[in-house]
């Protein structure tokens, strides 16, 4: 299928590795040219430069997309853009009792805000061309809590909240939101989270990986390829009458009926 968007240009925050590049890559597969962002210049470069082989555009721009700053040095880089994919680091599982304000704040910021901002920025420029595309990238954890991820439960599901409004509020435009809800994939962010279990339960990574991927009606983890496949149709021209929804990529692991 031809998803219509070659020649678009996309912003893909947060996207060195992981969902983020998985994202950026099925974009430029569809010949659509690129705005990256992440922190760190080295893997960002790295990953811009593997892009270009699309033969795109692909502009990388290391920044941390969180602050206000980040988010005008990108903004600035981006200019006009017809794609926003939202993204950012996820804030660390804890438990609920040693949060206090400045860890919301963190979480938030990252998690909500920079996505409101970054929207806020790019919405009105894609209403006046009557076209568009945001995906955020949220958690499975906004259908069904993951108890140590308070932090993340809580941030996402502000976002989604406006998200819910906003949507509705801009696809007379032509331009639509939606959500895509990673379940467990395949990134540093899942070796970072069994790594965890790994420390409190005296177990391998290998083992820790197999006991999780008891847990998921696939069988396996996801994959930043497939999910960035789903990004892509929900960035492409056939996506326009799909508004404000939460799309849930978890092989199946969250348990319940709609
Ligand atoms: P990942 O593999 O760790 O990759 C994260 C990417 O984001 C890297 O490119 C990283 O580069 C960049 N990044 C992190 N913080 C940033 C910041 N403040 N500003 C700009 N770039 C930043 O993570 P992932 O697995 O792709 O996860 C992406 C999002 O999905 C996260 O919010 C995660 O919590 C959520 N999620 C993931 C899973 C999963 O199973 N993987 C499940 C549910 C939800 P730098 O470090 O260089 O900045």
């Amino acid at each position: 299928m031809d998803l219509g968007l070659k020649g678009k240009k996309a912003l893909v925050c947060a996207s060195s590795k992981g969902l983020g590049k998985g994202c950026a890559a099925a974009l430029a597969a569809e010949g659509v040219d690129l705005v990256l962002n992440a922190r760190g210049a080295e893997a960002l470069e790295a990953t811009a430069a593997e892009l270009r082989a699309f033969g795109v555009s692909v502009t990388a721009v290391a920044a941390d997309i969180t602050t206000e700053e980040g988010q005008a040095k990108v903004l600035e880089a981006a200019g006009q853009v017809d794609i926003l994919v939202t993204n950012a680091g996820g804030p660390p599982p804890g438990l609920w009792k040693d949060w206090g304000r400045e860890d919301f704040i963190k979480a938030l910021d990252a998690n909500m805000l920079a996505p409101i901002a970054l929207m806020t920025a790019l919405l009105p420029g894609m209403c006046d061309r009557g076209w568009g595309r945001v995906v955020n990238i949220t958690s499975q954890s906004v259908k069904a809590p993951i108890p140590q991820l308070g932090l993340s439960n809580s941030a996402r599901t502000g976002l989604t909240g406006y998200v819910a409004g906003t949507s509705r509020q801009v696809a007379e435009f032509g331009v639509t939101i939606n959500n895509l809800l990673p379940g467990i994939h395949a990134t540093d962010r899942a070796a970072s989270l069994d790594s965890g279990v790994v420390a409190k339960e005296g177990i391998t990574m290998d083992e820790a990986r197999a006991r999780r991927e008891a847990t998921i009606p696939a069988r396996r983890y996801g994959t930043a390829e497939e999910f960035g496949k789903a990004c892509a149709f929900l960035c492409s021209v056939h996506s326009g009458f799909i508004v404000g929804q939460n799309l849930l990529l978890d092989g199946g692991g969250t348990n319940f009926t709609i």
